[in-house]
């Protein structure tokens, strides 16, 4: 066996220079051993065949074959070598470029190492600017998480805004429904406004030539405005003196009733004094004629008894001092008489004195009720100017009044807590409240103090009520708290005829003015209705209940509605309707209406405070002369209480009364602001926001005349409440709606209207 160390090598040498053949040579030994081609390879097997190859021949001296087969083994064993050869040639340059390719990836590997070092190096560097920028956004990271927080809540929020925004949208979209509603109404009504507007034009022409003249007579009236401002201050002026003449001349006429009351007293005692004297006188008249008939019966005795010398001495004696007594006696007569004659000329002259202060105190009288004749004309005037230039300016008008402290009425320290400025501009006209020692101030058109009589308050609105026999539209509410005296000042207190409210006396005077409005040929037709609203539903108050039309509505649900014509007339159907033609008729109306609300406060928990009363007055003239036509409503308004209930205790019923309550007072000063605000006639005015508006509006527009009562309780637990309707009050005094329009026409054109 040959070593296997050496045979592992050559073999191994074989395989790398011979790859995969080798296993074809070992298949197929020695088959190609003796061929020429210089790339015969050799195995082990064959190497080892080779070496241990013996001779044998059969016969050993046959040199020539012996001598073949060496050379044959020669020329194989050759071949061998050369193959080695090579194969070492091979080898060594194998090797040779094994180690140039070792020492160029040596040199890769020293280059690589460098190269690597250097890469350490940066990557560190850019480890080290990682880190800081990891630390940096680590920072942020940590501010963008609190920005995250932040915007998380914010998106909260947002989210709850968004419903917040949802909720108000769907309320909107609801409004906005409404409002289309609302919109188809007054598209239809733009369509009757259109065709009114056709006929409208054709009056325009005539219309602009009576607003000309209409200009001149404001202008006129300006002027006579400012004569009248003029007069009236002159007038005052002069009443001022007149008054203080008066004054002077009452002090005078004092002093002098003062002195001839002395100089009369005087005069009493003096003729007393002279009656005593002449009694007195009389008396010594008798005792000298007694005296002297005496003497005569004496004289008689001492002829008689000349004798008798000793007692006519002294008889004598007696005489003479009689008779010095008588002459001093008709000595005192003669001084008493003088007195008594000088006590007559100064009692003549006292009473001259008086009849001559008489006289001028007559004088002074009548001048003074010259004056004040005088007075009230400028008064009157002076209220007539001032309407017209309220009129003139369109605002809503505002009396406030103070009711007196009653005897229920919690006492304490009230009557301080209002009170009246007394400076000439404000002197009927402001109001001062005191809340927590804090004075709140307010002027209205006019304030009415405590004992101001019912009287007195119809004085003020008798020609605002005048004005709806000459086609004007007015409307007078109430607004107060409960116990304010509303229904006190509209209707008055019941069972007392001489404390009648607003709605008898206005009544009364408009029957009195149209009878003396018959001799210029104008006849008046008038019809009455009341109802009452509670909770948002109408009750008529003049209903008998007896008709069948009326139940049918009823329960078809179509009792009281309203409806406006497009002449601005207002309809409720099934609503009685009653003609009237005396004061009488009307005061029945008015007790069985009274009564009608009364039997609804027992049954509904004191629904009257709660309810607004609404009275109405159609008017209507004719002028037969003129042919002229005037339409005016007349509106008399008790509202139900303003004041806030106690949120805490409203609950069921109250509470649906008080949400009415509220809704339809906020309601009517919603309207009342809206119509301040507009400019444009299409603005929306929220009239259908509440029946009590719905069923005004014709009356509340522009060209009607309105005026509220602020009605204020002076108790101290009511501050609160009347400061706030004192509050609304003064808002609403400040608005503007309009110019009042009368409604007038022509009998023969009865569809057209003008308006003047
Ligand atoms: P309201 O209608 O506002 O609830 P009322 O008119 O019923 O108030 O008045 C409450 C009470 O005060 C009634 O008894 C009424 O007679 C009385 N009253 C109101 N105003 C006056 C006044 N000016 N003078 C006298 N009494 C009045
Ligand atoms: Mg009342």
């Amino acid at each position: 066996m040959v070593g296997t160390a050496n045979n592992a090598r050559i073999r191994q040498a074989f395989s790398v220079v011979n790859g995969i053949q080798d296993l074809g040579l070992s298949s197929n030994p020695a088959s190609n051993a003796g061929s020429e081609c210089g790339t015969i390879e050799f195995t082990r097997e064959d190497v080892e065949a080779l070496l241990s190859e013996k001779m044998r021949y059969k016969n050993k001296f046959n040199y020539k074959e012996r001598c073949e087969n060496m050379m044959d083994y020669i020329k194989r064993l050759r071949l061998c070598i050369k193959w080695f050869q090579e194969l070492e040639g091979d080898y060594a340059f194998e090797h040779e470029r094994l180690r140039n390719a070792l020492e160029l990836s040596e040199q890769k590997c020293a280059e690589m190492e460098l190269a690597l070092r250097n890469k350490e190096e940066e990557l560190n560097l850019i480890i080290v600017e990682l880190r800081k920028s990891f630390a940096s956004l680590q920072e942020k990271l940590a501010k963008e998480e609190s920005d995250k927080l932040a915007a998380l809540d914010s998106l909260a929020r947002e989210k709850e805004t968004r419903l917040n925004m949802e909720r108000s949208h769907a309320s909107l979209s609801e409004d906005l429904g409404k409002a289309q509603e609302e919109l188809q109404s007054a598209n239809q009504r733009i369509a009757s406004i259109n065709d009114m507007y056709k006929l409208l034009q054709e009056y325009n022409s005539s219309l602009q030539h009576y607003n000309t003249k209409l200009q001149k007579d404001i202008d006129a009236a300006h002027e006579s405005i400012k004569r009248g401002e003029k007069e009236k201050s002159a007038i005052v002026e002069n009443l001022s003196t007149l008054r203080g003449q008066y004054k002077s001349l009452q002090e005078q006429l004092s002093t002098y009733k003062a002195s001839q009351d002395e100089a009369m007293r005087q005069k009493d005692a003096l003729v007393h004094e002279v009656a005593s004297m002449r009694v007195e006188l009389q008396q010594v008249r008798d005792d000298r004629d007694h005296q002297l008939s005496q003497v005569q019966a004496l004289t008689a005795e001492v002829i008689k008894y000349k004798e008798l010398a000793v007692s006519s001495e002294d008889l004598e004696a007696r005489c003479a001092s009689q008779s010095n007594q008588i002459r001093s006696l008709s000595d005192q007569l003669a001084a008493a008489e003088e007195k008594l004659q000088v006590s007559d000329l100064s009692a003549l002259e006292t009473k001259t004195e008086f009849e001559g202060q008489k006289k001028l105190i007559n004088e002074l009288r009548n001048h003074l009720e010259d004056a004040e004749y005088k007075l009230i004309e400028g008064e009157k005037l002076r209220k007539r100017l001032h309407n017209t230039i309220l009129e003139l300016k369109g605002n809503i008008r505002v009396f406030c009044r103070v009711r007196p402290l009653l005897p229920d009425d919690s006492s304490g320290s009230e009557g301080k807590l209002i009170s009246y400025p007394t400076t000439t501009e404000a002197l009927g006209r402001g109001i001062d409240i005191t809340q927590n020692g804090q004075k709140h101030s307010f002027s209205f058109d006019r304030v009415f103090m405590p004992d101001e009589s019912q009287e007195d308050v119809f004085v003020e609105i008798s020609q605002l009520v005048q004005s709806a026999l000459d086609g004007y539209k007015v409307c007078i509410f109430a607004y107060g708290q409960t116990g304010s005296g509303k229904t006190y000042t509209m209707m008055g207190k019941p069972g007392h005829p001489d404390l009648k409210g607003l709605i008898p006396r206005s009544l009364e005077q408009i029957f009195q003015t149209r009878q003396s409005l018959l001799s210029q040929g104008w006849k008046y037709e008038m019809q009455v209705s009341m109802l009452e609203i509670y909770n948002e539903t109408i009750r008529d108050l003049l209903s008998t209940n007896r008709d069948a039309s009326r139940l049918e509505n009823a329960c078809n649900g179509k009792q009281y509605a309203i409806k406006h014509d497009a002449n601005g007339n207002t309809h409720v159907t099934d609503l009685t309707v009653v003609d009237v033609c005396s004061t009488k008729e009307v005061s029945y109306l008015l007790d069985r209406a009274a009564h009608s609300r009364s039997v609804g406060k027992t049954q509904m928990n004191e629904q009257s405070s709660r309810s607004h009363f609404v009275f109405t007055l159609r008017i209507s003239g004719l002028n037969e002369s003129t042919e002229q036509q005037v339409q005016g409503i007349l509106n008399l308004i008790d509202l139900a209480g303003s004041e806030r209930l106690s949120k805490s205790g409203s609950t069921g019923d109250r509470l649906k009364e008080t949400q009415a309550i509220n809704k339809s007072l906020s309601s009517l000063s919603d309207v009342i602001f809206a119509l301040a605000k507009k400019e444009k006639k299409e603005d929306h005015v929220p009239f259908r926001n509440s029946k009590l508006t719905y069923l005004l509006q014709p009356c509340l527009g522009g060209d009607s005349k309105t005026l509220m009562f602020v009605n204020i309780s002076p108790e101290a637990s009511s501050v609160g409440e009347s400061l706030c309707s004192l509050r609304f009050a003064a808002r609403v005094n400040a608005c503007e709606i309009g110019t009042p329009r009368r409604q007038t026409s022509m009998r023969s054109s009865e569809s057209r209207l003008s308006l003047g």
